[in-house]
């Protein structure tokens, strides 16, 4: 049995998924793995790692604005209201971001709200089963 066949973690009805740009393969890679864990959940992602999900993916997703254009800071809104479970956010790790405040600011959001929060492909797959 691998990771990807285990039952979804019932604390999580709710979730986030962000990518970076050169992060979004990844994502995708991911979603597609764990399809059958997020089937099911109210999922919400930045604009343009959501139009991607929605168009590689059998998942339908709620696209916010891009991460640039306030959709970081849309994701600290849901966690701020307690509308938000699980957050998975693929930082690039190797390019300096003009939107480094916004990225930073949902990053604060949900330590301070303590949120489930995901940076990379390992933990999120924990995360998620
Ligand atoms: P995007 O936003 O999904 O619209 O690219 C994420 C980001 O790059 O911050």
């Amino acid at each position: 049995m691998t990771l990807s066949d285990c039952h979804a973690n019932p604390n999580i009805q709710s979730i986030a998924l962000v990518a970076h740009d050169q992060m979004k393969d990844k994502m995708i890679a991911w979603v597609k793995q764990h399809e059958s864990a997020l089937d099911g959940l109210k999922i919400y992602a930045t604009g343009t790692t959501g139009g991607r999900i929605n168009d590689e993916t059998n998942l339908h997703v709620e696209r916010l604005k891009s991460g640039p254009l306030g959709g970081d800071a849309q994701i600290g809104a849901l966690i701020a209201e307690d509308n938000l479970d699980a957050l998975i956010f693929f930082i690039d790790p190797l390019s300096a971001l003009p939107h480094d405040v916004d990225v930073k600011s949902l990053l604060r959001l949900a330590i301070l709200y303590d949120t489930l929060l995901a940076v990379n492909e390992a933990s999120a797959s924990v995360m998620i089963n």
